[in-house]
């Protein structure tokens, strides 16, 4: 029997907006259904076999081509999807994501401008107000218009690979349990009174504990006592520039401003490009920054309240904990899953506050509030969501 998770959307309502078209920007991949109703509509000449994603390449043309191998889908022209009836299954559902761990988790891409926030909480992540339609019941028929069997049979794919996942942290004896690990997120979030946060835990993270007692009600209280991390900056930005400095530009992040414009970001040669682009995949660079200008900018109280609404978000996301596992694997298993989730916390919660730095650097604010903390998660949740991450999307 499949737990699904929908808690995430229902504070959100969305309406896509005229002028914006960010995620025609994601290279859509096809299954062997939409294959071959590409090939009956004559379609074809809009595939490629390079998948964006991971750099890969398939047998046969099974993703549909960015313009200029690096801007918008083929089949968008001036913002209009022009095969709209047949586009393909991750159009019609975005801007939700469906992802399998131990359930079935439904997730709201905070990327997307047309997500409103509905409740009155100040900490609000997304545009405040009503807009459009309830993105709850968007994602139930999202999920409704799944075929059943297909869904079980990944679902059933998933356990056994988080099954083997367990396995192999019981055999390191790194394991820990993934309720106590998000009760320990929760406590620690709580304790976020500003950016101090991040270092003082990116400072425990870094002393690799072995079989943290994460039931131990000390704990949070243990973490952010640390001495904070003396060399933060360096940290985000050696993070970033991995992130940003890509020779295929198809895969540095873009993200869609208040003006409606797709902005990307590519590091080189210590310069960060602040860079518009266009549906052909040309570039213009708007904003040169040198890496070493960079400050990471003081929190206000409203801004803090965002990142750590936020920080609770990551704490709940069943993709989140995916790419902590995957990290865990890729460390081959070497550190406690508590010293893992934490510092992946941390460290992602570094990767946000950089980019709402860079942002406000653009802007020229000279803290971070809310609506640049705001600015920050919409530049931030796409690469969020798309980190590897260990269970299986649909
Ligand atoms: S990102 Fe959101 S608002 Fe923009 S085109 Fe896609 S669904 Fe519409
Ligand atoms: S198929 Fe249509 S909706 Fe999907 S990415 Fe291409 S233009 Fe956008």
């Amino acid at each position: 029997m499949m737990d699904i998770d929908y808690s995430e959307l229902e504070r959100y309502d969305h309406q896509c907006l005229d002028g914006c078209g960010l995620c025609c920007l994601c290279q859509p991949e096809l299954d062997d259904d939409e294959l071959a109703v590409f090939r009956k509509a004559g379609l074809e000449e809009g595939l490629t076999n390079y998948h964006v994603q991971g750099g890969q390449k398939t047998d046969e043309p099974t993703a549909i081509k960015l313009q200029g191998g690096r801007g918008a889908c083929h089949f968008l022209k001036d913002l209009r999807c022009q095969i709209h009836d047949v586009r393909p299954r991750p159009c019609r559902q975005f801007p939700v994501q469906v992802h399998l761990l131990r359930r079935v988790q439904v997730n709201a891409n905070l990327a997307c401008p047309g997500i409103f926030d509905n409740t009155s909480d100040r900490g609000t992540m997304a545009s405040s107000g009503k807009g459009g339609d309830s993105l709850l019941a968007f994602g139930k028929e999202t999920i409704s218009k799944i075929p059943q069997d297909e869904m079980e049979d990944i679902f059933e794919q998933a356990v056994e690979i988080v099954k083997e996942f367990d396995e192999h942290t019981l055999d390191f004896e790194v394991y820990q349990d993934p309720g106590a690990l998000k009760d320990a997120g929760t406590d620690l979030i709580n304790g976020m009174k500003g950016s101090d946060w991040i270092a003082r835990t990116l400072a425990w993270s870094n002393e690799e504990s072995i079989g943290t007692d994460l039931k131990n009600k000390t704990f949070a209280r243990d973490v952010l006592s640390h001495v904070p991390e003396p060399d933060i900056l360096e940290v985000a930005n050696d993070g970033n520039i991995d992130l940003l400095d890509q020779d295929d530009l198809a895969q540095i992040p873009v993200f869609v401003d208040d003006d409606m414009k797709w902005i990307a970001l590519r590091s080189r040669k210590n310069i960060i490009d602040v860079m518009r682009m266009e549906e052909d995949g040309s570039l213009e660079t708007m904003h040169e920054i040198p890496m070493d200008s960079i400050k990471l900018m003081d929190w206000t109280s409203d801004g803090t309240e965002v990142f750590q609404n936020y920080a609770r978000l990551l704490n709940d996301r069943d993709p989140f904990m995916g790419y902590v596992y995957q990290v865990c694997a890729d460390q081959d298993f070497q550190f406690d899953l508590a010293t893992v989730y934490i510092g992946t916390m941390a460290t992602t919660m570094l990767d946000l506050w950089w980019r709402a730095s860079l942002m406000g650097m653009v802007k020229g604010e000279k803290s971070i509030g809310q609506n640049l903390a705001k600015v920050g998660i919409k530049s931030f949740d796409m690469t969020s969501l798309g980190a590897p991450s260990i269970g299986l999307f649909i």
